[in-house]
């Protein structure tokens, strides 16, 4: 790190007040997560100065025995944490993932049937601005009005209606179950291929705590930085018979050499996640969760859905006289992080919102519980509240600092920078 301050002192300042940043305010971002010391290690190593296209045994390049072991285990490990039968561990992201079932599936104007971005959708499920809205004629279902989870009965129409190529199940936003059967049923009523894109649950779905789609979507998509705590970086899942597909369409398809570091860091990940200790960890994601859910409902704000089976919670400030945008702002202040979210049916613009979008995944990782939950939940009431209080704004941004001192994180580096940076004045 002696050698960042010494070379370059912008970044490295950038970068010790990112640190700070992360370890001094309360992450509640629910894609975010913190990834361990060992994942950083094996990401930021050697590894990022080699050139390894194409796969174990069969590179384009010289000198890949050891991208050969890194890889392999990534995979083996991969296929062991879900059970699932092939997988491709390089995609740089979870959109690459799905760029990629989608480009070996389906012709340009064939027809996807997805989730609603607006509904708790992503981007690469078919948004008009990205390229999966682009290439493909896309159909959207949504979730109904009054129970605020996705209407089977709508996407059993639109399939009938529409014959999409493929339907994809998976979500940004969405604090339910997602019911993969159900989506199997209406993909083989119509002939339909089945992508699940599980981004979000993946580290859910790994412990146990989320019924898998393995076995039951020809093809799983997912990023590795979200609840798996991971690398940011995405995989996907498939069985034999469309494996050699998805990895040509991975390389040479949309990708150049695949980014060894990362995959040698979502080798670290996957072992950490197949540990008995990653089981607890997000069991421990959904107790936090269901805590700040039940003091949020109790003090009278409305929860998309009426609650929560995940790591995360749609808030509905519509009734409270403040926007998804100003939450965010006020929150952010005291900080306390979290992201404006559209709800179901948001009268309001994607830049203002109606809602925030609440996760515990980061914090589980600090080593919060629920005692804190019911604490952090009082701060969320409070400041929501009475949005213009300054002072209220102050002392509570006082007491999330000292909640953060109790639950120390990357200690140790910051210990190293902090040293670092007196030394140099
Ligand atoms: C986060 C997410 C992605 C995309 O991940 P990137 O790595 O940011 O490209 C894809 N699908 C879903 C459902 C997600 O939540």
């Amino acid at each position: 790190m002696l050698h960042l301050l010494k070379t370059d002192p912008d970044i490295f300042r950038a970068l010790m007040s990112e640190l700070e940043r992360q370890t001094g305010q309360l992450e509640m971002i629910a894609s975010e997560n913190f990834a361990s010391e060992a994942v950083m290690e094996a990401e930021g190593s050697a590894f990022m100065n080699k050139y390894a296209e194409g796969y174990p045994s069969h590179r384009y390049y010289g000198g890949c025995e050891n991208m050969d072991t890194v890889e392999s285990l990534a995979r083996e490990r991969l296929n062991m944490l879900f059970g699932s039968e092939y997988c491709n561990v390089q995609p740089h992201s979870g959109s690459q993932a799905n760029m990629a079932v989608y480009f070996a599936m389906l012709h340009p104007g064939d027809t996807i049937l997805s989730m609603d971005l607006a509904h708790g959708g992503h981007l690469s499920h078919g948004s008009k601005v990205n390229f999966s809205g682009r290439l493909y004629n896309v159909v959207h279902y949504g979730v109904d009005r009054d129970t605020e989870t996705i209407d089977f009965a709508q996407v059993q129409e639109l399939a009938e209606e529409h014959r999409p190529r493929i339907i994809v199940a998976g979500a940004s936003a969405y604090p339910r179950t997602i019911d993969f059967m159900a989506f199997r049923a209406i993909a083989d009523s119509v002939g339909a291929y089945l992508m699940v894109d599980m981004a979000h649950i993946a580290g859910l779905v790994a412990s146990g705590n989320h019924p898998s789609p393995v076995g039951i979507a020809e093809f799983v998509t997912s990023t590795t930085h979200k609840t798996l705590r991971g690398p940011r970086g995405g995989f996907i899942l498939t069985t034999e018979r469309y494996g050699s597909l998805i990895d040509s369409q991975i390389f040479p398809g949309i990708q150049g050499g695949p980014l060894m570091h990362v995959i040698a860091a979502k080798a670290v990940a996957f072992q950490e996640a197949l540990a008995p200790e990653f089981k607890t960890y997000c069991h421990r994601v959904l107790a936090n969760a269901k805590i700040l859910a039940d003091v949020l409902a109790t003090a009278g704000f409305r929860l998309v859905s009426g609650g929560t089976d995940n790591h995360l919670i749609l808030l509905d400030l519509s009734d409270k006289g403040i926007t998804g945008a100003e939450a965010e702002a006020v929150l952010e202040r005291a900080g306390i992080t979290v992201n404006k979210n559209a709800i179901p049916y948001d009268p309001n613009p994607p830049k203002v919102t109606s809602g925030i979008r609440i996760g515990t995944p980061a914090l589980t990782t600090r080593g919060m519980g629920t005692e804190e939950m019911e604490e952090i939940g009082g701060y969320i009431v409070d400041l929501l509240t009475n949005p213009a209080d300054d002072a209220l704004v102050r002392d509570i941004r006082k007491k999330v600092r000292a909640l953060c001192e109790r639950f120390p994180l990357y200690q140790s580096r910051l210990d190293l920078y902090r040293k670092a940076l007196e030394e140099v004045g």
